[in-house]
């Protein structure tokens, strides 16, 4: 699968916010983002008008980064969300957050997506009982994510779950830090998703 191997801080220069892709560092004085809030290259700070195609194009990229997946990965996603009951854009999002990786990564295990998908591959996480190493697998309600029993003296997912408290666990998760469990207790719902998505827009931009 194609692997975007480029900066990362880039790509919330490109989509002009901060899409928070790097754990700690996105709140510290690090950040890219805050020090050149502008898009990268020789013309990122030209103002250029941006077409209705742009603007709906932009929407699928920034969303598609902010979850770390690729092209075909995020159109499938829309092909399932469409035939789901409901608006499609909800669903689509509702998808997004019930990946694994996403759902360790919200569970506060990992401090972001990108690691939260390296260490499921890497076998950290066991879901109901079994081995799951598919960063892409989706979780349901009541399915239980244990960290396995040698990880739980890997220092980068302590410190995570000492963040925890800061990022806060929305409501549709359940975490116990003592045991290092998770448990899925509900559906994710868009105001669980807090970050400014127009959902809408993709759906307008697939629907061409
Ligand atoms: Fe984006 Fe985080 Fe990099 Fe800041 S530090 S530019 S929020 S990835």
């Amino acid at each position: 699968m194609a692997r975007y191997t480029g900066s990362v801080c880039r790509q919330c220069r490109r989509e002009n916010m901060k899409l928070f892709l790097k754990g700690d560092r996105c709140f510290s004085d690090k950040c890219s983002f805050d020090r050149r809030g502008y898009p990268p290259g020789q013309h990122g700070q030209r103002r250029s008008k941006q077409s209705d195609y742009g603007i709906q194009l932009r929407e699928k990229q920034k969303v598609r980064r902010i979850y770390g997946i690729s092209e075909k990965q995020f159109r499938l996603s829309f092909k399932k969300a469409d035939r789901q009951k409901g608006i499609t854009g909800t669903n689509l999002l509702s998808l997004l957050e019930t990946r694994l990786d996403n759902a360790v990564f919200r569970l506060g295990f990992v401090n972001s997506r990108s690691q939260g998908r390296h260490f499921v591959r890497h076998n950290h996480f066991i879901v109901n009982g079994n081995k799951v190493n598919i960063p892409s697998y989706q979780v349901k309600k009541g399915d239980v994510i244990e960290l396995r029993e040698k990880s739980r003296k890997v220092q980068a997912i302590s410190d995570s779950l000492d963040a925890i408290v800061r990022r806060g666990v929305p409501q549709w998760l359940e975490i116990n830090k003592d045991n290092f469990k998770g448990q899925i207790v509900g559906i994710p719902t868009r105001e669980d998703i807090t970050l400014p998505i127009q959902e809408q827009l993709i759906v307008e931009l697939y629907s061409k």
